[in-house]
């Protein structure tokens, strides 16, 4: 027996709103609807949610205000982006600040439940896994293993460079969550490794892909996010 997982939906637009809720309820989350970014911000503290859907455009505050207050409170709670369309500098800002990820209007219930699921299995996997720093991932047929320095395809041991195992290690530990090219780039190369390096990651991203044997048409561990980054697929 499970309490129902509660989402926090702020959404000013009645029909979005609306329509989020029902497909929540339908499929036994407790939604609780906001239209306000003040409104959702005392909904938040007198909800405790599990997770909260945002909307960026909100008439009262700035979405993004919101993201940043949520991400200043103690507990991290997950936080997925209702984007519009066309916002892609937007949208790499709220995952920088800590947002973990995105849809974009129009979208359909099926891709929301996904990125709901998706987002509530890490939150689960890090509150586990509190503090301990887990050494092996796995992802599908793909083992990661970080004490190792080891990755295995199957049972293959395929040999990546110190930077390409970082770019795999960092993916692994956040599966499912969208990276941008910024959060890359700094992990992998350090905070001044500047814009101009997308390069750099695009090149070492193609020889992880090679060497995992991927088809870029229809990838299997990576994903590649047009214009924001890459996500490592969990499922
Ligand atoms: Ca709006």
């Amino acid at each position: 027996m499970s309490e129902k997982q509660t989402i926090l939906v702020i959404e000013d637009e009645r029909s979005i709103s609306n329509f989020i809720c029902r497909a929540l309820a339908a499929n036994d989350y407790k939604a609780i609807p906001a239209y306000r970014g003040k409104e959702g911000m005392s909904l938040f503290f007198s909800h405790s949610p599990d997770l909260v859907l945002l909307d960026l455009g909100l008439p009262d505050t700035d979405g993004l205000d919101i993201l940043a207050q949520l991400r200043g409170l103690p507990r991290e709670v997950p936080i997925i982006i209702i984007s519009a369309r066309d916002r892609e500098s937007e949208k790499v800002k709220a995952l920088d600040m800590g947002a973990d990820d995105y849809v974009v209007k129009p979208f359909g219930v099926s891709e929301l439940l996904a990125r709901i699921r998706s987002a509530l299995r890490r939150s689960d996997r890090l509150k586990l896994s509190q503090g301990i720093q887990r050494d092996v991932y796995q992802i599908k047929d793909l083992t990661v293993d970080l004490a190792r320095h080891q990755v295995l395809l199957g049972e293959e041991e395929i040999h990546f460079t110190q930077n390409e195992f970082k770019i795999i290690e960092l993916l692994a530990i956040h599966a499912g969550k969208v990276l941008t090219y910024d959060f890359i780039l700094e992990h992998v190369w350090g905070p001044y490794s500047g814009s101009g390096s997308n390069q750099i990651l695009r090149v070492n991203m193609a020889n992880i892909r090679r060497k995992l044997k991927e088809n870029p048409s229809d990838p299997k561990y990576i994903h590649t996010e047009l214009g924001i980054g890459y996500r490592m697929l969990d499922d």
